[in-house]
């Protein structure tokens, strides 16, 4: 797959499931999640309403907890902490950015963006001075006395990006930020994100939208609290059918080709997973009689 190899994840997640009891019923929001992202990736996280993206995102960023699973994010076991220790995460490793922007209303865009300083380490003064770099870096240099009812939805999206940015968090988190935003707003943000990430920040995107989740290296998408396709943006047959009827003015994707896409995923999955048993095999028999070095190739 994309990832990079060699490194450890900041994401790892195993057999996470979030059931959640309203009244009598449970419901399987998340029903057996297995997912690795490294650092440097940019994910979109795809899927219809209420097929558990905000679930995941809740418990990505630490704001929730999973009911079984395990979920490591930069090392910590995150499952295995407190809601205190877990904020104390929180607020040292995700930049969290929200659909509503979830902006202060009476305070300054300068304000908002010191807001997460102020519960870590930081001075008064370099908070401002962190703060002054990510609105500069977000291209607001010229509004950074203006309160949110000031500014466009872009302009706050753009605030609650740098927010995001100011703890140096090792990932950011997404949730449809472009869903309140027109489309030509929606790739100027998009196109901060691609700048985020080609200056190595990780992203991970939640979004329905293709043409944003075409911006993203990899494309995840939920079905029901599973993960049912799990592609590079560029080989995932679904995106590319979209770019395709794009291209030719026409735009809904149907159930059957969800399915389509599953099922040729299963497929390409068992297939690459047979070459690597192959593989395995192949060099455990070559290795036998020399028995010389224990080391496989590409390893150092
Ligand atoms: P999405 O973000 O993909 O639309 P959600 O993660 O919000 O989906 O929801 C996944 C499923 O879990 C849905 O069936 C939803 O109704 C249910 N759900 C989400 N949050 C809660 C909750 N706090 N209490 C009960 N059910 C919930
Ligand atoms: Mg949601």
């Amino acid at each position: 797959m994309s990832a990079p190899r060699g490194k450890n994840p900041i994401i790892r997640i195993r057999q996470l499931k979030k059931v959640f009891r309203v009244g009598e019923e449970r419901v399987r929001a998340l029903d057996g999640i297995d997912l690795d992202i490294f650092p440097n990736e940019f994910v979109a996280i795809m899927g219809a309403s209420g097929s558990g993206k905000s679930t995941l995102m809740n418990i990505l960023g630490c704001l929730d907890k999973p009911t079984s699973g395990q979920y490591i994010l930069n090392g910590h076991p995150t499952h295995k902490m407190g809601m205190g220790k877990l904020a104390q995460v929180r607020n040292q490793e995700i930049g969290f950015i929200f659909q509503s922007y979830e902006l202060l209303n009476r305070s300054t865009a300068l304000r908002n963006v010191m807001l997460p300083m102020l519960y870590s380490k930081h001075h008064i003064f370099s908070a401002r001075r962190r703060a002054k770099d990510a609105l500069r870096l977000v291209g607001l240099d010229d509004r950074m006395s203006h309160r949110p009812n000031q500014l466009s939805g872009g302009q706050r999206q753009r605030v609650a990006i740098a927010r995001s940015l100011v703890n140096e968090p090792s990932m950011i988190l997404a949730d449809e930020p472009t869903g309140n935003l027109d489309s030509k707003t929606t790739v100027e943000i998009i196109d901060l994100f691609t700048k985020l990430h080609k200056a190595g920040q990780t992203i991970v995107v939640v979004t329905h939208e293709e043409d944003v989740a075409g911006h993203a290296r990899r494309i995840v998408r939920l079905r029901d609290g599973r993960i049912i396709s799990d592609y590079p943006s560029d080989e995932d047959p679904i995106h590319l059918d979209w770019v395709q009827r794009m291209s030719e003015g026409r735009a809904s994707i149907t159930d059957a080709e969800l399915e389509i896409n599953a099922k040729a995923d299963a497929e390409r999955r068992a297939r690459l997973e047979a070459e690597k048993k192959n593989k395995r095999s192949l060099f455990s028999r070559k290795s036998k009689p020399e028995a010389v070095s224990t080391k496989r190739e590409g390893e150092s």
